[in-house]
């Protein structure tokens, strides 16, 4: 049986090295703090939590609880330490933060297949084993071996979300549906400036509080994906050329083109939400909703999400990865955690706990798994390795993820919390057999073709 190597001693990377040592692995996890420090983390614990303490909600019927009762009866140590060193949150499940990783670390390094080597790794040796899981603040010699595994592809540095507005919310007397050079339909509600409206809302921009910068967040951005405001800030018309230009839109009511015009695209198969297109920022949420609504046609706009800009770096992995968590190129190359495109720590659990079995199976010459698809770790695994590569954006476990219910239990349970309880129900009836397959060893081998 092969070693395997686990970069990354965060929630997926202690989470992977433990399950693939309980599967009988002899595991390396590379961990580079105290001798480097990340941007955000202050000790040399594992699993050190650098913001939150909550792991979310863990009330039955949640999407966030079934992903948690999923990694408790798969045996993962995370969540069993975060039990055991929980504090009162209401419904949520939130840590002692010093407690819950100080048990981590102890019982990790006392872990008789595991040696927790204290360097920072910045290359992935040919043909050994490994999982990468070294988060969204990755360091940067890492991050250059990764962008040449992944060559291609896409590598990103930064979340970029542009806000969301309720569509009801939107006045279509003034924002009219059409696409640039009518290309596409109808499938945009562009919200049109004259001369003076933007006059307005430029220096409205320019003028709006920024969220101040954290000590990690540099305030080089990403070329691809500036703040609507740094753009502004090269010149009065910079935005009228980028996402506000007007080329090849008539505006119904004037019948001419407008001087720059704000475009909202779908956001979602009901169509009651739209995103502002390339309006990502950093502006004070309270300073967004006061300049957004200056903004022709979104007077009255609700809004659903406020832009944001965060650092995070993660991999395209829709185009890199298989649902087992390996990379298709190189299958013996695992990614968990964060920077494989997920969103959250128990997310990167989930991910780190079946990228560690598939580990361990690999090295062993075991065929990998494929968590059962009804399960929240199953939905992250599809999401991660076959989501829109285009717009390929990090993600929480939602609903949204999960496999909808039938038609006919749909017309049964009426009310939206009847129906995610016996989601719920479903997706743990599934990944409790799945389990006992696994661990009876009849799990079915997987097609050559996932990989
Ligand atoms: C500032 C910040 C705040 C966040 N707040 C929340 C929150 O409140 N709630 C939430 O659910 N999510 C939050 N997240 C998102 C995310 O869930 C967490 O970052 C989570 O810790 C991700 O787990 P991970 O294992 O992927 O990465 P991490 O927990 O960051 O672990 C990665 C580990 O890899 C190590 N490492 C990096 N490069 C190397 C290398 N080359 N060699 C060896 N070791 C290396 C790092 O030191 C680190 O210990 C936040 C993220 C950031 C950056």
């Amino acid at each position: 049986m092969k070693d395997v190597v686990v970069i990354g001693g965060g929630f997926a990377g202690v989470e992977a090295a433990w399950q693939a040592a309980q599967e009988g692995a002899r595991v390396r996890l590379y961990e580079m703090r105290p001798v480097r420090q990340t941007p955000a983390h202050r000790t040399d614990r594992l699993a050190e939590i650098v913001c939150s303490n909550s792991l979310k909600s863990d009330e039955p019927g949640t999407a966030p609880y079934l992903l948690k009762e999923e990694l408790r009866r798969g045996g993962s140590v995370v969540l069993d330490v975060a039990m055991r060193t929980k504090v009162p949150a209401g419904a949520a499940l939130a840590v002692d933060r010093q407690q819950f990783a100080e048990e981590i670390t102890k019982r990790v390094e006392s872990h008789p297949n595991i040696e927790v080597v204290r360097e920072e790794a910045s290359s992935v040796d040919e043909g050994a084993v490994t999982v990468i899981a070294a988060g969204p603040l990755c360091s940067d010699a890492l991050a250059e071996e990764v962008a040449r595994l992944t060559a291609g592809t896409g590598l990103y540095f930064y979340d970029a979300i542009s806000p969301i507005v309720a569509a009801e919310s939107v006045d279509t007397s003034i924002a009219f549906r059409a696409a640039r050079y009518g290309k596409g339909g109808d499938d945009y509600l562009n919200c049109p400036f004259n001369e003076e409206e933007y006059a307005r809302f430029y220096e409205a921009l320019t003028g709006a509080q920024s969220v101040p910068l954290q000590r990690f967040e540099e305030t080089r951005w990403f070329e691809a994906c500036l703040p609507i405001e740094e753009l502004a800030r090269r010149g009065v018309d910079t935005l009228r050329y980028g996402p506000m230009k007007p080329v090849g839109l008539r505006d119904p009511r004037t019948g001419r083109e407008p001087y720059a015009a704000v475009q909202l695209r779908q956001e979602n198969l009901m169509a009651d939400a739209y995103n502002l297109v390339g309006f990502q920022n950093h502006l004070r949420y309270g300073e967004q909703a006061r300049v957004l609504r200056l903004i022709p046609g979104l007077e009255r706009a609700e809004f659903l999400q406020y832009g944001q800009i965060h650092r995070n770096t993660y991999i395209n992995a829709p185009r890199v990865l298989a649902p087992t968590l390996q990379m298709r190129e190189r299958p013996e190359v695992f990614f968990a955690g964060q920077i494989s495109g997920v969103e959250g720590y128990v997310e990167s659990v989930a991910t780190g706990w079946l990228a560690g079995k598939n580990a361990a199976r690999v090295a062993r010459g075991a065929a990998p798994l494929e968590a059962p698809p009804r399960a929240a770790t199953g939905a992250l695994a599809r999401y991660v390795s076959g989501a829109d590569a285009e717009n390929y954006q990090p993600v929480n476990i939602t609903f949204a993820l999960l496999v909808p219910l039938g038609e006919e239990e749909r017309r049964r349970f009426k009310k939206k919390r009847e129906r995610h309880t016996r989601q719920v129900e479903l997706a743990l009836e599934e990944w409790d057999s799945w389990l006992e397959q696994v661990r009876g060893g009849e799990q079915e081998p997987l097609a050559a073709a996932t990989l």
